[in-house]
């Protein structure tokens, strides 16, 4: 079975490290055409080095972009449009979460948390939309979090405006039909990455290892499959929903929490 993305133009938010840069690769294995954006010019640097290392053939554009900013993204697009001509995926994946209760979270972390989850989202759409509806197999894959569906009190801004996030995807999802774009999500549990690496280094007993401080906290937290995810695992079930492969699934959402799901 053929993903189908040989030759297809695709554009990945935050793909220099951890679920985007998983996912790059895989697309790039799988023959397409990768753009990634991500905010440091050095681990975008270092990540195109590392796919290009691997797949020296592949067809590539990295670009330091921050995606809430409009200006710069519209740049990103228009960058990819001169080099690829033109767009069939995007996949919006930049971003990260905030550790925070109602208690200790200040009025301006509650905006500065709903503008990232809203516009990390909106203004990638609005800058490659109209080279999407140029395309004939046009999809749009947000990243999302099973927060959305079930909050976590210490993420709480975070979990209301995941929740918000899934809602806008359906919506949008609905909206694109006329134009052939699909939109879906993953939702995801917890995923090894850099995110965890940097609350790692914060670890209150610095003497455990990575595994241990890993495995401690799928087991406190009942992950049924007691581990954390792979960031290769979400860039798969990405890299399906964005693909042709799909292509009768819009409005949808595929869980990769390792049965964390407490939902039916
Ligand atoms: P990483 O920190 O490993 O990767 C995040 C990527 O996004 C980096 O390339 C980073 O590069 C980029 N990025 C972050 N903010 C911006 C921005 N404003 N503009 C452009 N690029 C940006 O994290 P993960 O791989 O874990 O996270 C990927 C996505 O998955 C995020 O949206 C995260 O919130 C979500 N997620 C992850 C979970 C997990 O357990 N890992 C759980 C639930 C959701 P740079 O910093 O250089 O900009």
């Amino acid at each position: 079975m053929s993903f189908q993305l040989e030759g297809k133009k695709t554009v990945v938010t935050g793909g220099s490290s951890g679920i985007g840069l998983a996912t790059v690769e895989l697309l790039v294995a799988e023959g397409a055409l990768v753009a990634w954006c991500g905010r440091d010019e050095q681990r975008l640097n270092d990540s195109k080095a590392l796919i290009l290392s691997r797949y020296p053939n592949a067809k590539v554009l990295t670009s330091t972009c921050n995606v809430l900013d409009k200006n710069d993204v519209k740049k990103f697009a228009d960058q990819v449009q001169n080099e690829f001509g033109g767009v069939d995926i995007l996949i919006n994946n930049a971003g990260q979460g905030r550790v925070s209760n109602f208690e200790n979270t200040a009025d301006e972390d509650w905006l500065k948390e709903v503008e990232l989850k809203y516009f990390s989202v909106l203004h990638p759409i609005r800058a490659f939309l109209p080279a999407l509806q140029q395309s004939e197999c046009a999809s749009i894959t947000n990243v999302n979090s099973l927060l959305a569906l079930q909050p976590e009190p210490h993420m709480i801004a975070t979990s209301s405006a995941r929740a918000a996030l899934l809602n806008l995807t359906h919506s949008l999802a609905h909206e694109f039909s006329q134009y052939n774009i699909r939109v879906n999500s993953i939702l995801l549990g917890m995923v090894e990455s850099a995110q965890w690496k940097r609350r790692f280094a914060d670890r209150s007993d610095q003497k455990q290892t990575w595994e241990e401080w890993i495995g401690n906290i799928a087991k406190k937290r009942g992950i049924p499959m007691e581990r954390l995810g792979k960031p290769e695992e979400p860039a798969r079930a990405l890299v399906f929903l964005a693909s042709p492969m799909a292509s009768y699934t819009t409005g949808s959402a595929i869980d990769v929490s390792g049965g964390f799901n407490k939902h039916l």
